[in-house]
């Protein structure tokens, strides 16, 4: 078996809501081993806990308990939760990717230019930037005449294409998925899809959100399903 990317040992986490004096366990003795090039997905109904794990993994959240171990690339095997903010914020730039549903859009800079600054900053010159940027907008249909304009004013579906965009053209070593596809219509999940399993083939570790894995099923190694903050492996391929 090859090494794991990702390693979730007994994770917990809950949240104390002060203005009603009570504590939510967003998630609870969580385990789970992502393997290099493995896509494991996640269900479960909204609330059971499944965003929570991944911004634990991003460390946007630190847990009451348990740890997370990340082999990187740069610094070899670190404790997620233990890692200096130098640390996770190269992580964030170079290794681990991270699109969520909502919509991030950077002021005054033109859709071109936020896919292209990305392919920039993993070390691409600027004539691949641009043709890698210019071939990820139009796998995702995004019309030719928004290239050049600010996507303040885009659709939540256009914007949310440029947000995928803009994390795969990284092919990041681990790319995190919080539900990508799920104001989609069928068509622009196909065109998800389409990428998300070419990044398979080239070997980048994903763990993704998923409402049901009816769309994702054939791509998934693994399905992992979150019932009030507990996790269990449904099925292993
Ligand atoms: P899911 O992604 O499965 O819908 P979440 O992980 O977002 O679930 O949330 C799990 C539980 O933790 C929910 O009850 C949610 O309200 C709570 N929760 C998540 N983040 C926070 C937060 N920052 N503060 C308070 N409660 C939170
Ligand atoms: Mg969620």
């Amino acid at each position: 078996m090859s090494i794991p990317v990702i390693d979730i040992r007994n994770v917990s986490k809950s949240f104390e809501i002060h203005d009603v004096g009570r504590r939510i366990t967003a998630c609870r003795g969580v385990n789970i081993t992502v393997h290099s090039g493995e896509f494991v997905g996640i269900t479960g109904k909204s609330g059971s806990g499944k965003s929570t794990i991944l911004k634990l993994i991003y460390r946007s959240y630190l847990p009451q308990e348990g740890e997370i171990f990340y082999h990187s690339k740069a610094y070899g095997l670190i404790n997620l939760f233990s890692s200096s903010e130098r640390h996770i914020i190269n992580l964030r730039r170079y290794e681990i990717g991270y699109v969520s549903q909502f919509l991030h859009v950077i002021p005054r800079t033109s859709a071109r230019s936020i896919v292209e600054k990305a392919a920039l900053e993993m070390g691409a010159d600027q004539v691949s930037a641009s043709e890698k940027a210019e071939h990820l907008l139009t796998h995702f249909e995004l019309a030719q005449e928004l290239w050049d304009s600010y996507p303040s004013t885009f659709s939540g579906g256009e914007k949310l294409r440029l947000n995928i965009a803009r994390a795969m053209i990284k092919e990041p070593r681990l790319l995190l998925l919080d539900e990508p596809t799920a104001s989609l219509d069928t068509h622009s999940k196909r065109k998800v899809w389409e990428l998300i399993s070419q990044l398979k083939d080239k070997g980048t570790t994903m763990l993704g959100i998923f409402h049901d894995l009816e769309f994702m099923g054939e791509l998934c190694d693994r399905e992992h399903h979150m019932s009030a903050g507990i996790m269990e492996p449904i099925n292993e391929n």
